[in-house]
C-alpha cells in the first residue's frame, strides 16, 4: 500500500479519511477517477453555483432576482447533467425531483435572506489556509469558504451552504472541524481579528446554525488536527470502515467490502449462481444452517435425555434397585454423599461461628482457615486422630447440611461387549 505523501489537508480530506481510510486512499492517494457523479452532488455544487453567482453579482452592486437567480441554478444543472454521468441511488427518485429540491432550496434562503444586506461579502469560494507543525513536519491545512461576509459589529463570518437531508444537532457543529478551521485560517490571515461567527445554512430546512470558537478550542483544535495527520501517515492499510455512505460512495466496484457483490450483481443470474466465491458462500450458509438446526435438535435430546434419567431414577429408587436392564444396554445407579459447609455468603454467622470453634481447637493450626473441603477430605481419608476426627464430626453435625446425590449411568450392550 502506498503511504500518504501529502503536505496539505483539506478539512474535507481529512473528514474522508474519518469517514473511511479506503475511500480516503482511492481519493487523494492511488488518485483513482470516480465512478460518475451522485445526483446529491450534483444537487450541492448547482445550489453552491448560483449562490457564488448572487454574491458575486452583489460585490459588483447588482442584486438578481429569485428568477435569476433560479435561471443560474437550471443552467448550471443542465450543463453538468448532460456532461456528467450522474447516478441516482434512491429507486422511485428522478432527476427532475432532486432539481425541484434545490430550487425549493435556492426559494427558501431567498426568502430569509432577501435583499441580502445584512453582511458585506468580502469573498466567495475563497481559498483560505495556515500552516500545522505534526511530528517535526510543515504540513498546511487549506480549503475553501462558500462566503467570507464581514458583519456590521466588525465580526468576520464563515457562511457554509448544506444541501443534505439531514439536519445536525446544534451540539454535532460544536464538534466539527471544517469551519473550526477556516476560523483559524482567517485569524492567520487577518491577525487582529477579534471575532469569528461561523454559520452553516441547512438550505432545504431553510436553518441558519451558528458557532463561535474560542481561542483554546481553536489550539486544541489544532493539536487534535495534528495527531490526526500523524495517524494518516502512519497508516499502511488504510482499510474499509462500512458507513452510511457505502450505498452512495463512488468506489464500491472497486471497494474490498463491495466489490464482489457489485460484481455478482452484474451478471446474469445463472452465470451469478455458479461463480465461485458464490458457490462457497451458499454451501457454507448450508452448512451454519444444519448446525444450527442440529444444536436445536441436540437440545431437545439432551432435555429429553435428562427426563428419561429422572423417570429411570424414580423406577430404581422405587424398586430399590442399582441396575436396570434393558435390550440395548443397562443402566447403573450410584449414590454420592456431598457435604456443604456453611460459607460466608450464604450462612455468614453459622461460617463465623464454625471459624471460631475450630480456632478454640488444636486442628486450626492443621487448617488455617476454614477450609470445608480439607476438613471433610481429612475426615473421609482418615488424616485426624481421634480426638480431632470426634470434633470435625461435632463441627459437621452441627453446622453442615448433607445432601445425597444419585448418579446414573447408561452402559451401551456394545460397551458391555468390549468389556
Ligand atoms: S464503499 Fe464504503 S467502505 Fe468502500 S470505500 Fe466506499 S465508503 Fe469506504
Amino acid at each position: 500500500m502506498d503511504v500518504d505523501s501529502s503536505k496539505k489537508f483539506s478539512p474535507s480530506k481529512l473528514k474522508e479519511y474519518q469517514i473511511c481510510p479506503r475511500r480516503y486512499a482511492f481519493h487523494y492517494i492511488e488518485k483513482v477517477p470516480r465512478e460518475g457523479t451522485s445526483v446529491e452532488a450534483l444537487l450541492g455544487v448547482c445550489v453552491h453555483a448560483a449562490l457564488e453567482s448572487l454574491y458575486k453579482n452583489l460585490q459588483n452592486g447588482r442584486l438578481l432576482t429569485l428568477a435569476e437567480l433560479l435561471g443560474a441554478y437550471d443552467a448550471e444543472w443542465e450543463k453538468r447533467w448532460k456532461s456528467e454521468k450522474v447516478v441516482i441511488h434512491e429507486p422511485g427518485l428522478s432527476g427532475e425531483h432532486y432539481r425541484g429540491v434545490g430550487r425549493d432550496a435556492i426559494s427558501l434562503y431567498d426568502a430569509a435572506h432577501r435583499p441580502f444586506d445584512a453582511d458585506k461579502t468580502v469573498a466567495v469560494e475563497c481559498r483560505v489556509g495556515f500552516p500545522l507543525e505534526a511530528g517535526g513536519e510543515s504540513y498546511r491545512i487549506e480549503g475553501f469558504v462558500d462566503r467570507l461576509a464581514l458583519a456590521p459589529d466588525g465580526a468576520f463570518e464563515i457562511h457554509d451552504y448544506k444541501t443534505g437531508r439531514s439536519l445536525p444537532e446544534q451540539a454535532d457543529l460544536d464538534e466539527d472541524w471544517q469551519l473550526a478551521l477556516y476560523d483559524a485560517a482567517v485569524r492567520h490571515a487577518w491577525p487582529d481579528t477579534k471575532a469569528v461567527r461561523l454559520r452553516w445554512h441547512y438550505l432545504r430546512f431553510g436553518k441558519t446554525l451558528s458557532v463561535a470558537k474560542t481561542d483554546s478550542q481553536l489550539s486544541a483544535l489544532k493539536k487534535d488536527v495534528a495527531e490526526f495527520i500523524l495517524k494518516i501517515k502512519s497508516d499502511r492499510r488504510f482499510d474499509p470502515e462500512k458507513n452510511a455512505l457505502c450505498p452512495r460512495c463512488e468506489y464500491r466496484a472497486i471497494c474490498p467490502l463491495f466489490k464482489h457483490a457489485e460484481e455478482i450483481s452484474r451478471m446474469p443470474a445463472a452465470q451469478a449462481r455458479l461463480e465461485e466465491g458464490s458457490l462457497l458462500v451458499d454451501r457454507l450458509a448450508d452448512v451454519v444452517a444444519r448446525k444450527k438446526d442440529a444444536k436445536a435438535a441436540l437440545k431437545g435430546m439432551e432435555e429429553e435425555e435428562r427426563a428419561l434419567e429422572a423417570e429411570l431414577l424414580l423406577y430404581a429408587g422405587s424398586r430399590r434397585l442399582l441396575a436396570v436392564q434393558g435390550r440395548r444396554g443397562h443402566v447403573t445407579v450410584s449414590e454420592k454423599e456431598e457435604i456443604h459447609l456453611p460459607t460466608k455468603t450464604n450462612s455468614p454467622e453459622n461460617h463465623d461461628r464454625m471459624e471460631e470453634e475450630l480456632k478454640a481447637s488444636p486442628l486450626w493450626p492443621r487448617v488455617s482457615k476454614l477450609d470445608g473441603h480439607r476438613l471433610v477430605e481429612g475426615l473421609k481419608e482418615g488424616n485426624w486422630d481421634e480426638p480431632s476426627k470426634r470434633l470435625v464430626e461435632e463441627l459437621l453435625l452441627r453446622y453442615a447440611t448433607r445432601e445425597t446425590t444419585r448418579i446414573l449411568r447408561f452402559h451401551p450392550v456394545k460397551q458391555e461387549a468390549e468389556e
